[in-house]
């Protein structure tokens, strides 16, 4: 009962943007994120980590395309195998690198959502490395791609247009960009479902774990999350492929059994998930 509150309260943090710890006299809660952006930002290892996702999820592909009791949507149970093909796939962190975003967060202080609406429509957000020539390759095949973001629907504009600008497949005659329509519905398992009912699925792209499954599945303390992963291990590098976001996720969210009141209560917690 006890968590299933926090879960709510966690959520509502969530839903409404709410950052408790956003202040700019103190950088040092902001800059704990420091090293992994850098590690975005700046390491080869990232670079050939995202290379080697998008090669193993081009190479299944025609495999994928030539299966038609292939699908990679749960909710997707029959009558799928004449459907054209499509895929689905995240923006944010998936197509999209923000880490530039995420390096002003460090140096002001303040966290998302501070500065994010203004970060999205410059629309200079860079492409992560492999994404281009996958999606290309998917294009190509006349597989349909779409697009599926937890970004608001006042940001379809700034998207579609940072998307474009890097030359990425993007078909303008039908709604291949699902945006967050409801401020307060995060969940995209309604949205796959809605491609679902008109395309077989044939591979998700993301970098959480919502991209695959509901929030009810991913909404849970992080061990609980660990098993969900776990429970999935058929599907990762055949039907899903997640992209490594250590910057920021639910995954954080997760480690709080109790909602931290102060940055100095969010370091404490941090430090006993450490230690066990
Ligand atoms: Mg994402």
């Amino acid at each position: 009962m006890m968590k299933s509150l926090i879960l709510c309260f966690l959520n509502l943090l969530i839903i409404f943007n709410i950052n408790i710890f956003a202040s700019e006299n103190d950088k040092s809660f902001q800059e704990q994120s420091m090293l992994s952006v850098l590690y975005v930002q700046t390491s080869a290892e990232f670079e050939a980590n995202n290379i080697q996702t998008y090669n193993s999820a081009k190479d299944i592909l025609d495999f994928a395309l030539s299966d038609d009791s292939w699908t990679a949507v749960l909710e997707q149970k029959s009558n799928y195998a004449d459907k054209p093909p499509a895929i689905i796939i995240d923006i944010d962190e998936t197509v999209l690198d923000n880490s530039k975003f995420q390096g002003r967060t460090i140096i002001s202080g303040l966290s998302y959502p501070n500065g994010w609406i203004e970060w999205v429509n410059e629309a200079n957000a860079t492409p992560v490395a492999g994404v281009k020539d996958f999606l290309e390759y998917t294009d190509e095949k006349g597989i349909k791609i779409f697009y599926l973001t937890n970004r608001l629907e006042s940001l379809r504009d700034a998207t579609q247009k940072n998307l474009i600008k890097l030359n990425l497949p993007f078909d303008t005659k039908e709604k291949i960009l699902f945006m967050r329509e409801d401020p307060d519905e995060r969940d995209k398992t309604s949205r796959r479902e809605l491609i679902a009912e008109k395309y077989r699925v044939l591979l998700l792209i993301g970098d959480q774990l919502t991209d695959f499954v509901s929030t009810d599945e991913a909404y849970v303390f992080h061990k609980e999350r660990k098993k969900v992963a776990k429970k999935y291990d058929q599907m990762w590098g055949k039907k899903w492929f997640m992209i490594t976001n250590p910057t920021y996720g639910r995954w954080e969210y997760s480690l709080y059994d109790q909602f931290p009141e102060s940055e100095e209560e969010a370091i404490k917690y941090r430090k006993e998930v450490l230690k066990r």
